[in-house]
């Protein structure tokens, strides 16, 4: 008999920073109240911290979807021509959301665990240059590929489009320079890197974007993303905020400002480098093909002949943990966990030595420790790069 802790190891929802819980114990107040607001505009101000940009932030309670669909209800009408890239489960929601309100949709589709390329935007941009809009993934959660957003933004930005990007994942685990590199929408959500559970959604809007408001057509009202962005310095949201994920927040931006934005994005990284080093120091196979591997989740083949729900649930049984299947088409075939938000080099040396012994009661024959020594590699060099050099 073991003792097993529950652990979330999946991309969203993702561990709760334990002081953000603790905080949203005191929701027993009013959001009408010069308090609350002091704390509302705070989040804002830090939200505009945590992404990197000037562009108005609206933020809204629901999950990261929600912020999906403002994008398109606000700035976009029906018959407008937008370029979907779509690599993956939430490419494809792009173009179902897209399609729900009346767009065309020009889908640049790429096989599971691929990425789409700068060129083909940019060829399809050519081909379509009455495109309002380029929607797309900075990390394609259900694959663990990342786009290049910044060289996207760049053919994109000689264009009216404007660049729409899910950063729901990708925000806190990669860099992403809104401002500098032009990136119109950026959207995030509360439980992915932001470490408290989820409802809440934001988004960053640029001028170029809020412009098309103004005249866009497509019936919404409760995901009003100017209302949102107007309100929200002035500690007001229009309507009643999810007032104790407010709370939360407001302690992990916090934190975050005390870590320093970058370093968050450069911890995921590093675990993200462990993870596919680990993986494939056991000789199991990465999911991805000629792709920049994401900072947030990484996808893993199961070995041939062996089915990855049992991966998933020797995690659960085993050791209370959970990490996810494929989705789709992609069921049974990888396994994901994730290294982002509240995640560190604990977590993952126990995911690593966790899915050795997993493995091995599979039937795997494996050579022990590989991908643990492969982990402490990585955390070993990470230091001496910290020293300068120094052993
Ligand atoms: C989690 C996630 C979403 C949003 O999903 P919700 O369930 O609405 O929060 C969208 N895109 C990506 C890439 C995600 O990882």
């Amino acid at each position: 008999m073991h003792l097993r802790k529950s652990r979330l190891l999946t991309p969203g929802p993702t561990p709760l920073l334990p002081s953000a819980v603790r905080a949203m114990a005191g929701a027993d107040l009013h959001h009408r109240t010069r308090d609350f607001r002091a704390i509302y505009s705070g989040v804002i101000e830090d939200l505009h911290y945590f992404m990197g940009t000037a562009n108005g932030i609206a933020l809204f309670s629901s999950s990261g979807s929600g912020a999906m669909e403002a994008a398109i209800s606000n700035l976009f009408s029906p018959g407008d021509k937008t370029i979907i890239c779509s690599a993956g489960k939430f490419g494809e929601r792009w173009v179902q959301i897209a399609r729900a309100y009346g767009l065309q949709t020009v889908v640049l589709e790429k096989p599971y665990g691929q990425s789409v390329s700068v060129d083909q935007v940019d060829t399809a941009l050519r081909e379509n240059p009455d495109t309002q809009g380029v929607f797309v993934q900075a990390t394609e959660s259900s694959t663990g590929i990342s786009h290049d957003v910044q060289a996207m933004a760049r053919v994109v930005g000689g264009t009216d489009a404007i660049l729409v990007v899910d950063a729901i994942t990708g925000l806190g685990s990669s860099v992403l320079e809104i401002d500098v590199w032009g990136l119109d929408v950026v959207i995030g959500g509360s439980q992915k890197a932001l470490m408290i559970p989820p409802g809440l959604a934001y988004c960053s809007v640029s001028e170029k974007a809020l412009e098309r408001a103004a005249t866009a057509v497509n019936p919404y009202f409760y995901f009003d993303l100017r209302k949102h962005i107007d309100a929200g310095p002035n500690g007001d949201s229009p309507w009643t905020p999810a007032s104790s994920l407010i709370l939360g927040l407001a302690d992990v931006l916090q934190f975050i400002r005390e870590i320093g934005r970058d370093h968050l994005i450069q911890n995921a990284q590093m675990l993200a480098r462990a993870a596919r080093q680990a993986a494939q120091a056991i000789g199991l196979e990465l999911f991805i093909r000629d792709a920049i591997p994401a900072g947030a989740v990484t996808a893993i083949r199961a070995p041939q002949g062996l089915d990855s729900s049992e991966i998933v649930q020797g995690y659960k049984d085993q050791f209370e943990s959970i990490i996810a299947n494929g989705q789709g088409s992609m069921k049974g075939q990888i396994f994901r966990f994730a290294h982002l938000g509240y995640f560190d080099f604990h977590d993952l040396f126990a995911t690593i030595a966790e899915l050795e012994i997993i493995l091995h009661r599979l039937g795997v024959n494996l050579d022990f420790g590989a991908g643990v020594k492969a982990a402490q590699a990585v955390y070993l060099k990470g230091l001496t790069d910290e020293d300068g050099g120094a052993p």
